[in-house]
């Protein structure tokens, strides 16, 4: 039996750059991995099935799980027979702009590595990834990246983003992301012309070469966070409760409706934790972490 780990992701920044003729778009975004996990155990098995098995009632078992698709396709990709058995605890919260499912598909592609010598090659790894989902070769390499076309184009950053104490928080109803790519949609006319907002990405780059993550914060957008808000009171509540408490920024993660804010002192943290979970949220204090 092997344990993997399967981190989750925040969107410090977030751009859409246009939409494609086939309905994607193509997007702009610094992307941080963070120590807030599932864990994902896996064993071969003799009966030559996957086997998907979650603790949580929020996600699905069997085929819809999207560890199963990773599985499967790892197993085609590398010629190789035989099953496994995947048992997932989740964690991270579903459905949040946090990326737990495809955090889980990337550990489980990691996973069925090991589990069969290495077989795949990181670049292959990289491109069955991109066929499961746009956010799974993130979630295999994790750490710092920049991200474009639609997630898969990644490139390392000079300067990772500085240690700091970091409130990670689920308040409120998910929202799936077809639904708030279409919204965004509506409000910023399919795209057709959108600069992006190159100044922030440039202040927040700055900031992680100076090592300062009060500076880098002041570049923190997410183009989704106006039209997500207007729909989820719970996204102004959240930040409102990481403001009051300390947070020196505060920002919605991906389509939403997770939030995170960052902070000097672990006290205030651990505090503003408490007055979240005291409002019905999944909230945790977290840490960036430069790989997985
Ligand atoms: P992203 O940030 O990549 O857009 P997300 O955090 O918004 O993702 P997920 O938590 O990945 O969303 O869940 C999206 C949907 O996928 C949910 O409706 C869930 O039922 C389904 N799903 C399938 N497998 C999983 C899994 N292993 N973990 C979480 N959700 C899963």
């Amino acid at each position: 039996m092997i344990l993997e780990k399967a981190y989750a992701k925040l969107n410090l920044f977030l751009d859409v750059e246009n939409k494609r003729p086939n309905g994607y778009h193509g997007i702009v975004s610094l992307m941080q991995t963070v120590d807030w996990c599932d864990n994902i155990y896996m064993q071969k098995n003799v009966s030559g099935e996957i086997t998907i098995s979650a603790d949580s009632c929020n996600v699905p078992s069997g085929r819809d799980n999207v560890a199963y698709r990773a599985a499967e396709s790892y197993l085609k990709a590398a010629a190789a027979s035989g099953g496994v058995d995947i048992r997932i605890e989740k964690s991270i919260p579903v459905a949040a702009g946090m990326a737990g499912g495809s955090a889980d598909a990337a550990a489980v592609l990691r996973g069925m590595n090991r589990l069969y010598d290495n077989r795949l090659s990181i670049s292959e790894l990289l491109e069955l990834g991109k066929s499961i989902g746009a956010d799974v070769p993130f979630c295999l390499l994790g750490g710092t990246k920049l991200a474009r076309g639609i997630g898969e184009e990644l490139s390392d950053c000079d300067h990772g983003f500085p240690d700091c104490v970091i409130v990670c928080a689920k308040l409120g109803e998910g929202i799936s992301t077809p639904e708030a790519y279409r919204l965004l949609d509506e409000k910023h006319d399919n795209f057709r012309a959108r600069r992006i907002r190159a100044e922030d990405l440039q202040t927040l780059l700055d900031g992680m070469k100076q090592n300062d993550a009060v500076s880098a914060s002041r570049g923190f957008f997410n183009v989704f966070e106006e039209v997500i808000g207007a729909l989820r009171p719970s996204v102004e509540i959240a930040k409102k409760v990481l403001l009051e408490n300390g947070a020196f920024a505060a920002m919605m993660s991906g389509s939403g409706p997770s939030v995170f804010g960052l902070f000097r002192k672990e006290v205030e943290a651990e505090v503003a934790v408490q007055a979240l979970i005291s409002k019905g949220a999944q909230a945790k204090v977290c840490r960036p972490i430069p790989h997985v």
